[in-house]
């Protein structure tokens, strides 16, 4: 039995980066950058107004106040998209609206609230420093700058950065294709009936979640029965894909067939039992070079498995910096126990007072108990050797959103 960040080693260091391809920005959103984006021209491109006012020469207006206004001579109007054909000299302003360039010679805006319009005349009521209301340019980003960093994982701000720097075409990761098999005789789809002892096929759609959300694309395959030929036509099939990602039959039972599947399949075994609660049979291996991974069965030791090992996998296809999930320190709420010997992940909830993180573990923590991991948002790292954590102590969370 190995311990989780051995297996993690073993995982990572049989991962390769995917490829890239080109895509359109507005596509782009989750995905992963795989180029440093340089601006080719600064955002904003010139000096331009913040307000819609009056541009001047913040010199004129010194001694301005809404008592004794500065009376300036209005020789020019600037919307914005245009640019001023003269020049200010001291006693003009020019009307100017947001975002239209600073016409030369002027060095402020007023904005237009501190200001009287009186026909070709405006009265400014208010001093102005100079620089006032000016947005200089490439004060967003300079001509040269990287706009977005490699690597990144595309939110809505970083497609507008993309476009304000005129990319309307990206290279970002290629996604991998995940295949995902559910195994065993009493697990059934959901367009079948259930009868007896059969349960649906949770973990298939569980998984394929999942595989999303760390950035892949699942490859949903179904359910394969507990019969040897049933498993090697799956996996087949499975071999297509990048990744290999099954669910159940990895255990001891007699019925737990996908070891030897793999293995009639020339899989190379690479590790199978992780010191690890929940999920401690945990298959990975490789057949031509495609990482398989047979995850537990058990509902929570599936999902728990693949955010410690598949998401870290996928995320390394991808070429992410972060490959593993955030860590917390957190005020531990209640005391926890366990007997030594495996890491245990506690489905926690998080929550942050006062500048501080405090983790309550959920009261019911089997591997059947899907619930208590869906209503958390944290896994508590609860450390191989240590059998008990008081009240108040400091634990380590990973936090799962
Ligand atoms: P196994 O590892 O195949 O022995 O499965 C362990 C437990 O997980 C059993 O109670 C199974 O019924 C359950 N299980 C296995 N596969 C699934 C699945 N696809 N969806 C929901 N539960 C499952
Ligand atoms: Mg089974």
């Amino acid at each position: 039995m190995i311990q989780v960040h051995e297996a993690l080693e073993i995982i990572l260091s049989r991962i390769a980066f995917k490829g890239v391809e080109k895509i359109p920005i507005s596509q782009a959103l989750g995905r992963v950058l795989a180029e440093d984006v340089v601006a080719r021209r600064p955002n904003p491109p010139l000096d331009n107004s913040a307000m819609d006012g009056y541009a001047l020469v913040a010199q004129d207006v010194r001694s301005a106040s809404p008592e004794s206004p500065v009376r300036l001579e209005v020789v020019e109007d600037v919307p914005a998209g245009y640019a001023a054909r003269k020049t200010l000299r001291s006693g003009q302003a020019i009307r100017i609206m947001t975002g239209a360039p600073i016409p030369p010679g002027a060095d402020a805006v007023v904005m237009q609230e501190d200001t009287e319009r009186d026909g070709d005349y405006v009265r400014v009521k208010d001093k102005a420093e100079i620089g006032e209301n000016i947005r200089l340019a490439g004060e967003d980003v300079k001509q040269g700058e990287t706009a977005v960093l490699k690597g990144t994982v595309l939110k809505p701000s970083h497609i507008g950065m993309l476009a304000a720097v005129g990319r309307s075409n990206i290279f970002v990761s290629q996604r991998p294709q995940v295949a995902i098999l559910s195994t065993g005789d009493e697990i059934v789809d959901l367009d079948e009936i259930p009868s007896g002892p059969c349960i649906y096929n949770s973990n298939g759609y569980m998984l394929s979640a999942q595989v999303l959300s760390a950035g892949g694309v699942p490859n949903y395959l179904g359910i394969a029965r507990d019969k040897e030929e049933d498993l090697l036509e799956k996996f087949q099939w499975a071999l297509k894909a990048d990744i290999l990602v099954s669910s159940g039959g990895v255990s001891v039972g007699d019925y737990d067939l996908v070891k030897a599947s793999l293995k009639k399949m020339g899989q190379e075994m690479l590790f199978w039992k992780v010191a690890m609660k929940p999920g401690k049979p945990l298959a990975f291996g490789k057949i031509d070079e495609k990482p398989i991974f047979g995850l537990p069965g058990n509902p929570v030791s599936s999902f728990v498995s693949f955010e410690q090992f598949v998401r870290p996998a996928i995320r390394k296809t991808l070429g992410c910096k972060d490959l593993a999930h955030t860590t917390v320190q957190a005020k531990l709420t209640k005391t926890v126990r366990k007997k030594p010997g495996r890491l245990h992940f506690l489905s926690s909830t998080v929550v942050r007072e006062n500048g501080e993180y405090q983790a309550t573990p959920a009261e019911e923590q089997g591997s059947g108990i899907l619930k208590s991991a869906m209503n958390a948002n944290g896994l508590l790292i609860f450390p191989l050797e240590a059998s008990e954590i008081a009240e108040g102590e400091t634990v380590t969370v990973q936090l799962l959103e």
